[in-house]
């Protein structure tokens, strides 16, 4: 926490209670204030590196509701509230969503969809998150500090050019570039291809490469092949392809905590994989069904992803903390990550350079422990930016109480919508300038320390991480 009685303790005058202290600690207040104002200043024109993000469809115009359900993560669920009936392909949610007025209306009479989507939409506009991205959007499109008006102004600017009003806005948060895990559509639009979100922008856009035999599952082989296919894949999506690391959503999957894999339990695990109907597949893929073989085969192809990531010397990035209500949560804390960041478990270990995601939000301090303990994690503090807006500067304040701030990243978990890019980007720089002025207030960090330090967390260490060139 950081409030008066925090800054009190700072001074040394934690014991001093009373009218009479408060004037030193307002005093503290100003100076803070102070500080953190010259360091935003002097941060204004520092670009800034997004480490982990997801490409995202032209929605435009929109109103305010379908705004607001594209940027709640509550609204990940609906498809699984309102599953495909019977011999149907799309879920009775997405035929609702694409539905004429009228079957709209005899949907609503069956499953009551539009009372549950009101629930998603009503609720994510009372969240702080949403007051301040309204403000925050206001001062962009210089119009009045409502969601009506935002929304207003923002379908005015992206009428005919939709990739202008994404460039103007990027390019005002200074952002030099991202690297991007594959796109999301949003409401009915489809996933863009890379190549195409890639074109339409001014910024640098690398890939990253996700985890997971996907393209394999299917395949009625054996696990040598499963093995052998896999990794040849890995290898040509980095060095012939280019991608700068590998992203694995094993936590969201099937847990953390993975285990150590012998090859005849791998092969054990993929020959009870194989031999399912489709059926039985789509209920393990949907996250219906988790069978302990599934587990199995998912730690066995993560070990196998560290086996490449190690040998290329080649980022692996980790979903961490947070998830959607489809996800088993509580098995995402960061500490249940301990066995990966040290494979392969046993000794010698390999060092795979390991990246938490997320900050493993809302336990963003065990994160931050986890890379000050092992040499090879780092810590990347995307969805708590932007979605910890008034606070940020608190939690990265505990951040920096462990981590090393060679290995603390910058990026935003953006996906649907260009403005998570842009609060990402914006909220960060004046978060990191607010957590560095108590340090410099502090008198553990001179103001050129904090200067240097934030423009490390800014770009320079996703840059050096990932061997990328300056801009
Ligand atoms: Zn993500």
């Amino acid at each position: 926490m950081f409030n008066r009685r925090h800054i009190m303790s700072l001074l040394g005058l934690a014991g001093a209670a009373g009218v009479v202290a408060n004037k030193p600690a307002a005093a503290a207040e100003r100076a803070t204030g102070n500080t953190a104002n010259e360091l935003i200043e002097a941060l204004a024109t520092v670009p800034v590196l997004d480490v982990h993000s997801h490409g995202f469809p032209a929605l435009a115009p929109v109103t305010e509701e379908i705004f607001l359900e594209t940027l709640a993560l509550s609204a990940w669920m609906l498809d699984a509230y309102f599953p495909a009936e019977p011999g149907q392909d799309k879920t009775v949610y997405e035929q609702w969503r694409a539905a004429d007025p009228d079957e709209r209306k005899r949907l609503d009479r069956k499953y009551g969809i539009q009372k549950r989507f009101d629930e998603v939409v009503e609720q994510m506009r009372s969240t702080t998150f949403v007051e301040a991205l309204t403000k925050e959007m206001a001062v962009f499109l210089r119009c009045k500090p409502t969601l009506k008006d935002v929304i207003a102004a923002r379908n005015e600017y992206t009428s005919g050019n939709y990739w202008r009003y994404v460039n103007d806005m990027f390019g005002d948060a200074q952002l030099e570039g991202a690297l991007v895990q594959g796109s999301l559509g949003a409401w009915t639009l489809p996933e863009p291809k890379q190549e195409d979100f890639k074109k339409a922008l001014k910024m640098k856009v690398y890939d990253v490469v996700t985890a997971g035999a996907w393209r394999f599952l299917d395949e009625d082989i054996p696990v040598a092949d499963l093995v052998s296919k896999y990794r040849a894949q890995l290898k040509k999506l980095t060095k012939e392809d280019g991608g700068v690391a590998i992203k694995s959503g094993i936590v969201k999957l099937s847990g953390a905590d993975v285990e150590p894999v012998t090859p005849s339990q791998g092969e054990q695990a993929w020959e009870q994989w194989r031999k399912l109907s489709k059926a039985d597949k789509q209920r393990i893929y949907d996250r219906t069904w988790r069978p302990a073989f599934w587990k199995t085969l998912q730690d066995f192809l993560l070990w196998e992803t560290c086996a490449v990531a190690y040998e290329l010397d080649i980022p692996l990035h980790i979903h961490a903390g947070n998830g959607e209500g489809q996800d088993k949560i509580s098995t995402h804390y960061p500490y249940k990550l301990e066995n990966v960041v040290r494979y392969p478990v046993e000794f010698p270990q390999k060092p795979v350079q390991i990246v938490l995601l997320h900050a493993g939000f809302p336990h963003h301090a065990e994160a931050a422990y986890m890379s000050h303990i092992f040499p090879n994690v780092w810590y990347d503090m995307s969805i708590m930016a932007p979605f910890v807006n008034r606070g940020l500067y608190q939690r990265l304040l505990e951040t920096f109480e462990t981590a090393p701030l060679s290995k603390v990243m910058y990026g935003s978990d953006a996906y649907h919508v260009p403005e998570f890019f842009y609060l990402g980007a914006k909220w960060a720089k004046k978060h990191v300038a607010k957590a560095m002025a108590v340090l410099v207030d502090d008198g553990v960090l001179t103001k050129d320390d904090a200067v240097r330090y934030a423009k490390m967390i800014l770009a320079d260490n996703a840059r050096r991480l990932h061997k990328l060139p300056a801009r």
